[in-house]
Formats: C-alpha cells, structure tokens, sequence
C-alpha cells in the first residue's frame, strides 16, 4: 500500500484511489518571467520521483502542471524590456521546457496556459458569484472568504488568526481583508480580456481551480506544489474549487524548500543559480542527484561559496556529482563483469536492493533512503568484483547480475543513471579537465611513454610517470585493452 503525507491530515495516510489503478494529479507550476532556478527544480523533480515511483508500480497517472503566462511579474519584466508580457511569456515558458526535459524530467500528460483557459475561469467565478462567494467592486472581484468557513484548514490557521495580520492595501475594493482577487479591472498597458464584469485579467489563484477542472474534472486524488504555496495559494485554490463544484483534491503534497547555505542567493547579488548557470559547470544529473538526496518534505542544502578567483562556487553540488561518478563507475564494472559471461547468469531473483527501495519509496516516497540502499548496494557490488573469492563463483555471479539490473531499475524510478556509464564518465573527466587545468593532450601523450618505458622494461621511469600523473589528480588504470585514466574526484 502506498502511504503519502497529506498536508490537510497532517500526517501520513494510505493512498486510496478514486478510481483503482488511476491517479488523476495536478502540480502547480512555473511562473514564466526569468529562466528557472535550482528551487524551480527541486519542486519539480520531487514530484517527477513521485509520479515516476506511482507508474512504476503500475498505476496510470494523468499529471496536469500548469504554465503561468499572465501576471505582474511578467507584465513588468515586458514593460522593462519593451515587448508584450505575451512574448516574454513564451521565451521563459520554452526556456523552462528545455531546462527540465535537461534535468530528466517527464513532461507533463497536459501542460495549460492561464491565457488559454480564460473562458474557463470567467465560468468558474460566474459560478463563485451564483453561491453568493464572490463579488464585484470597482471592476475588480474578490472571493468572499466569510461564505466559507473552513478556510484555513490546510495551512491549520483560523479565519480569525489570519484576519488579525491581514490589510486592505490602498487601491483595493474587498469589503474584507482575507478576501482575494479573482479578476482584476483591465489597468492601461496591461494585457485584458473580455468579462461580464468589464476587461481585466485574472487573479493568479483562480487559473489552477479553473484547469486543474478542466482536465480533471470535479475532484481528483492528488494535488502539489511547493511548500511556499501552502498560503494563500492553495487556501485560495481550495475556497474557489470546493465553492464552485463542492468537492477537489483528496490529497495534498508539498515538497520542501532548497535551504541556500554560504551565501544568500538573490538577484542583486547576481549570483542566482539557474538550471543554465549548473549545467556550465556540473552534470545537471548530479543536481538531480543532490535534490533527491533528501526527503522530498525536507529542505536541500545548496551552498554557495567562493573560489581563490572569486568565483561562485557549489560543494554539495561537486559532492553530488562525485558520488553520481561513483554510481556509474560501479555500473560499468559490473557491465564489464557481466558482459563476456556465457551463457549468462539465470534471471536471479530480486536482490535485497530492489526490496529496499520499494518499501522505502512505498512509505511517502523516500528517495533519500532509496539513495541509501543503491549506495550499500553498490559498496557491496565492488566487494564482489574486487574478491572472485567471496562467494561460490555461480553465486556471485547471479548476486552481481541482480545487482546490476536491479540498480538500474532504481534509477528509473529515480530518474538517474539513464546514460551509458562512458558517456557520464568522459564527460566528467573533461569537466574536471577543465576545473583543474589538465590538459589532455599531455596526459595522453605521458601514457604512450610510459607504455613505451614499460615495453623497454624501464620500470623505474614508468613508475616515476605514474607518480607525476597522479600528482597532478591524474589516475591511471591498467586494463586487457590497455590504459585508461580518470581525474581524481
Ligand atoms: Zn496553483
């Protein structure tokens, strides 16, 4: 049975489908003005797990994430750069699709656009407005927070405990101060639409209940985002879709937030680190590594810090990346291992890996435990190859062949070590090529002589190579075929 954390519950809870083998779920996604960051990415890979894990275990799941293309933020970042907030909207929202088709993760099933679903949210507030929970002002009109008294429920606050905080600000028409904006009078050089109460533009909370019900109808099982959307955006979202169609999401799922150690990170500082800014440096599949590294309800540490150079720089990223070099170098033993047996081991049984880490994955997604046992797992693959002795050989053999496919089917699940080991591994010696000044050419040229010493028997001056190699973090690695080299991490 699948147990999730239900935030309205407050705690962990059995996953009961409304429709067995189907999972109806919508993520609230990016707000499209700048290029994404790594916060954006944490969001969106902890539920990319999420649904990866469901499917894994043969459900069907809709996932519904949408894009959103109209809002101050975007209309001001087209005010600065004079172009329309539209086309400001479609550069970021295509940027954003190839940062995370980069950071491996799926696509959503549907992906709607607030300008696109306009229609659907005037027939929602004209619906808010019939139950006597919405009302117009001014052109404006807000949600009427009184006309429903379980607001708050998810964020486990009184209506009375939030009203004490909250301000009517200037320019504002709500009769009370909890009350929020669905649609928003048309203001000059803003983009408006047509409405019954005059143009205008919506509020930003209403375009999730208008398609999350569009494409998942009057209820559905599972709605997430970001912890910092608990209030007031899901409140809101939920006032509005139980107001309208009396019922909405079973269950609520909030991902944690990246916890940014060393230095602060923020535009005016300059040394925000986007999806782009990671990938000039690391392999994106070690910022995956790093996010999941963690519960997806706890924060992730990413720590900025500074070179002799002064330049930014990311250790747990570099952490990261050193034991994903670990992960695909274990892979391509074992492949290299398994490949020449013939015939090849019998299908083993699942090893203790694959247990593991669906038990971990099946109690509220613990990627982080998951992580751990692929790590055990792993510690204990490289036992087996580097002992023949260890086991009766039929025996160590099947232990290493369930190893490895099971490891891959971790990472699937996990949406990591996808690549062929060689492709991830010579392109991180080239970047820590780069990081460390090596040249490779030199490297190159110092193993042909050194396999030209050892040929002539010079041992002596072959082992003297090695060392200045390595001294510069150059390693070397004798094999059948010849020598191959890797960088230290
Ligand atoms: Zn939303």
């Amino acid at each position: 049975m699948q147990r999730i954390y239900d935030t309205r519950a407050g705690k962990k809870v059995d996953l009961v489908l409304r429709e067995p083998g189907k999972v109806g779920m919508y993520v609230c996604g990016v707000t499209v003005y700048d290029l994404c960051h790594v916060g954006h990415a944490r969001t969106l890979v902890a539920f990319d797990v999420i649904v990866r894990h469901l499917r894994a275990r043969g459900l069907e799941v809709r996932l519904v994430r949408n894009i959103t293309d109209v809002d101050d933020k975007i209309i001001r970042k087209g005010n600065a750069e004079g172009r329309p907030a539209a086309e400001v909207a479609e550069c970021y929202a295509d940027a954003m699709s190839t940062d995370m088709a980069a950071l491996g993760i799926a696509a959503p099933d549907v992906e709607p656009r607030a300008t696109q679903h306009i229609a659907d949210m005037i027939e929602v507030i004209r619906r808010l407005e019939a139950r006597d929970l919405a009302y117009p002002a001014e052109g404006d009109v807000y949600y009427s927070v009184a006309g429903f008294p379980s607001y708050g429920a998810l964020s486990g606050q009184s209506i009375d405990d939030l009203q004490a905080g909250a301000r009517i600000e200037v320019g504002e028409h709500k009769k009370s101060p909890l009350d929020f904006a669905l649609w928003k009078r048309a203001k000059p050089g803003e983009p408006a639409w047509e409405s019954p109460w005059g143009p205008g533009r919506p509020g930003w909370h209403i375009e999730c209940s208008a398609m999350s019900h569009r494409y998942l109808g009057d209820s559905f099982d599972i709605h997430g985002g970001g912890s910092d959307l608990i209030f007031p955006h899901h409140e809101n979202e939920i006032a509005q879709s139980e107001g309208a169609f009396g019922s909405f999401a079973h269950y609520w799922m909030h991902s944690g937030m990246v916890n940014f150690g060393g230095e602060k990170m923020s535009k005016s500082l300059g040394n925000v680190v986007t999806i782009r800014r990671v990938a000039e440096t690391h392999d994106l599949e070690a910022l995956r590594l790093l996010l999941i590294s963690v519960h997806y309800r706890s924060p992730a540490n990413f720590t900025i810090a500074r070179d002799g150079a002064g330049l930014a720089v990311y250790p747990d990223l570099d952490e990261a990346e050193a034991r994903l070099d670990y992960f695909y170098r274990t892979l391509e033993r074992l492949d290299a291992f398994l490949a020449p047996l013939a015939p090849p081991p019998a299908a083993p049984p699942p090893s203790d890996l694959a247990t593991n880490v669906g038990a971990a994955m099946d109690d509220d997604f613990n990627s982080a435990a998951a992580i751990g046992h692929l790590y055990d797992a792993f510690v204990l693959a490289n036992k087996l190859l580097d002992d023949p002795k260890a086991m009766p050989k039929p025996e160590r053999q099947k232990a290493l062949a369930a190893i490895a496919r099971d490891a891959r089917a971790v990472g699937a699940t996990l949406g990591i070590m996808l690549r062929p080991p060689a492709e991830f591994l010579l392109s991180r010696r080239d970047r820590l090529c780069v990081r460390r000044t090596i040249d490779r050419a030199v490297v190159e040229a110092r193993i042909i002589d050194r396999t030209a010493a050892r040929k002539a028997k010079e041992f002596a001056r072959a082992d003297e190579i090695r060392a200045e190699l390595k001294a510069s973090g150059v390693e070397l690695m004798d094999t059948p075929t010849g020598t191959a080299w890797r960088v230290a991490g």
